[in-house]
């Protein structure tokens, strides 16, 4: 492990206006490396050299199949460096290093689709009668600030940068102060494939310093947000005071409804992905669980024997793909769902399993199941954004929506039951930007993900995401 890494600013590796940052190891707490914590001049100078390569035309101007050729080249990029930036993601973040494959395997799959979708971003030809030919053309806004946090540092980078970069904008990113590291493999990706120096910028800093300084740059023509709802207004507002767009994916409270007539035993694997997955730092966790009443018990005894069946530890040793769970991302984020959960047993909620912090050094927490929670408990209603799901209960299909629908927010959700005239009747009352039947996170890039309410707007994924990086205009032509 390299012991100090740098921003990387107009092609250039350089230091941080603001000095350095402590990167630890959330399974062991101890130092991992240092990061250069960039201040608002690098921002400025990051920000100056996307603005001069989108001004050049250089991007923007290249035939957009070659253009797609160099964000699928980055995606392949990646894959040849699977695993020393899995080891990184691992120590850095606290995921089990099998999951940490998967997110490099999902961050190269944005680049592969969305490089191929770089010459399909088409205009349409608009009648206006015999005298005149009318086209609409779509450009890249230019520069593209991308604000990145840390539970899918990779994947949440390469979903934005890789739909930008296909569609002609250059990119400032700020990568998470927790988990800076691995985003420095796009700056060799971006090397590696050729893309003119300044094209993408990467930078770690504070949110309240660079992340400020460059949500509300002036020469930031769009931005697009992952975070937490409190930064996302924020980033709205500094957007807003330049009138620029910008995409907010925000946090969720994901609500799976379980009917009496679901497969249980299949949903203990939707439920142990939905939960557990990255120790449930997951935007669309299946954070509560809404099952009939007939069904209550089996299924909180089998959720239960979910969460015991997990070996929790240091991701490092977690090669294998299976029943295990690593490190929160810190002490921090780990004693914050600890106290949630202690403050949801002194509401009323039933500790099925789980609930502290394991006696050990690191960020570790038990897979903790609450059940007999009431949709007015705090825990029904707040992120906890760690391994804690919530079980409630109900009698009637509008009681289920009703409760699916009591959050603020409004990510994802999901149907579990045999009946299809009864999933499609809840997936179109359900107030979520996607709705899962049968499969927790059924779904992949190619299809539109963002949220309804509290859980932000805007799209990214799918062909839908495209949109978020172009503006369209109109040529109208009069013929003589
Ligand atoms: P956060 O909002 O604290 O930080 C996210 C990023 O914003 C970091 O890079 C941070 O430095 C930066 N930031 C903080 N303050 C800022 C400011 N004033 N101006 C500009 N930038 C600022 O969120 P987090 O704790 O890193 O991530 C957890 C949250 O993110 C959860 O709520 C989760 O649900 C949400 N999330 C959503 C999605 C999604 O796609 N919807 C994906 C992942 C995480």
């Amino acid at each position: 492990m390299q012991d100090y890494w740098q921003n990387y600013i107009d092609g250039a590796y350089v230091d941080g206006g603001a000095g350095r940052i402590d990167v630890l190891d959330p399974a062991t707490g101890e130092i991992l490396a240092q990061h250069a914590l960039a201040d608002e001049a690098d921002v400025d100078r990051a920000v100056a050299a996307a603005r001069r390569v989108h001004l050049s035309g250089v991007l923007s101007d290249m035939r957009p199949i070659e253009r797609g050729r160099m964000v699928q080249a980055m995606g392949t990029y990646l894959l040849e460096h699977k695993d020393e930036i899995a080891q990184t993601l691992t120590l850095e973040q606290g995921k089990p290093l099998w999951e940490a494959d998967i997110e490099v395997e999902g961050a190269a799959l944005y680049f592969e689709y969305y490089g191929n979708q770089a010459s399909t971003v088409e205009g349409r030809s608009v009648p206006l009668g015999a005298n005149y030919f009318d086209f609409t053309t779509h450009e890249p806004f230019g520069v593209s600030a991308q604000i990145i946090p840390w539970n899918y540092p990779l994947e949440m980078t390469a979903r934005s940068l890789s739909a930008a970069l296909a569609t002609g904008n250059t990119c400032v990113i700020k990568t998470p102060e927790l988990t800076p590291l691995t985003n420095a493999w796009f700056a060799r990706a971006a090397e590696a494939v050729g893309l003119p120096k300044g094209t993408v910028n990467i930078l770690c800093g504070l949110g309240h310093q660079a992340g400020a300084a460059l949500s509300g740059h002036k020469d930031v023509n769009q931005i697009v947000f992952t975070g937490s709802v409190a930064t996302g207004i924020a980033i709205a507002k500094a957007a807003a005071g330049n009138v620029v767009p910008c995409v907010l994916e925000l946090g969720g409270k994901s609500a799976a409804i379980v009917h009496e007539d679901a497969d249980l035993e299949a949903f203990e694997t939707d439920a142990r992905w939905g939960i557990f997955f990255n120790a449930g730092q997951v935007c669309s966790a299946m954070s509560r669980v809404i099952v009939h009443e007939s069904r209550h018990d089996e299924l909180v005894e089998r959720l239960v024997n979910v969460a015991k069946s997990l070996s929790v530890g240091p991701g490092a040793e977690r090669i294998e793909a299976g029943p295990t769970m690593g490190a929160m991302v810190s002490d921090g984020q780990r004693d914050r769902a600890v106290g949630m959960v202690a403050d949801a047993v002194a509401e009323g909620a039933t500790l099925a399993t789980g609930g502290h912090k394991l006696n050990r050094s690191g960020a570790f927490m038990e897979p903790t199941i609450l059940s007999g929670v009431t949709p007015d408990m705090t825990i029904a209603r707040d992120e906890v954004f760690g391994p804690v799901q919530s079980i409630l209960s109900f009698r009637s299909d509008d009681e289920a929506i009703e409760i699916a629908n009591s959050t603020d927010y409004g990510l994802v959700g999901g149907v579990f039951t045999r009946d299809l005239d009864r999933a499609t009747r809840a997936a179109a009352k359900i107030r979520a930007g996607q709705v899962f039947v049968n499969e927790w996170y059924a779904g992949g890039v190619e299809t539109p993900f963002g949220g309804y309410g509290k859980s932000g707007y805007g799209r990214e994924k799918g062909r839908e995401a495209l949109w978020n990086y172009v503006q369209t205009k109109n040529v109208a032509i009069r013929m003589r």
